[in-house]
């Protein structure tokens, strides 16, 4: 029989946390050798945070967003451009314009994209909930921030299509070079979006 090296109640943690994305169970291992080492200063405030978050955080019932808040901080902030309305497949790409202070507009998340391939189908993400928001007068541009892959970009025409009747612009990100990028390094697929979507200079 192989020896167990650590408790139940460890081998538990170290189960749960090789469940986090990018962590194996070697990586897992070595992160509750290191939360079990910083009992006091790490494990206990991370315990008390996971307990707080259990407790308060919901889904933004106007954006999908993540909050300790219903309706979010950024549906309710009134320095916030009500016209415009970012439309990103998770939370996380929300949380990225927002670093990046992209842009003060609101958001819609979509809670993933169209995929057949996974099942994921139009009644699987919150589009009604954007056609709806998209026909409110006070709503002028719809911006449709979605990876740039097959998936992001036939959920982008799908909802183009929905949008027909509503009356607002629809805009996309740019595809191209990213700041700071050597064209020698880009894929032929990236040089060509950047060549049909250039811009006056
Ligand atoms: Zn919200």
């Amino acid at each position: 029989m192989p020896t167990v090296a650590a408790g139940p109640e460890i081998e538990r943690l170290i189960q749960l946390l090789a469940r986090l994305p990018g962590l194996g169970p070697r990586s897992a291992r070595r992160a509750a050798l290191f939360l079990i080492k910083k009992r006091e200063l790490v494990m206990a405030p991370l315990a008390a945070a996971l307990q707080t978050a259990i407790e308060k955080i919901a889904v933004c019932g106007i954006c999908g967003n993540i909050d300790t808040q219903n309706p979010c901080a950024v549906c309710t902030d009134p320095r916030r451009d009500a016209s415009a309305i970012v439309v990103v497949a998770d939370v996380a790409d929300l949380w990225a314009l927002e670093r990046a202070h992209a842009i003060n507009a609101r958001y819609h998340v979509l809670g993933g994209t169209l995929s057949p391939l996974d099942g994921v189908g139009p009644d699987n993400l919150t589009i009604d909930g954007l056609i709806k928001r998209a026909h409110d007068p006070s709503v002028h541009e719809i911006i449709l921030a979605l990876n740039a892959t097959v998936d992001g970009q036939s959920t982008a025409h799908y909802i183009t299509d929905l949008l027909h009747d509503a009356n607002v612009k629809v805009t996309r990100l740019a595809h191209g070079v990213p700041v700071g990028g050597e064209l020698d390094y880009l894929d032929e697929g990236t040089l060509a979006a950047a060549i049909r979507s250039r811009t006056p200079f």
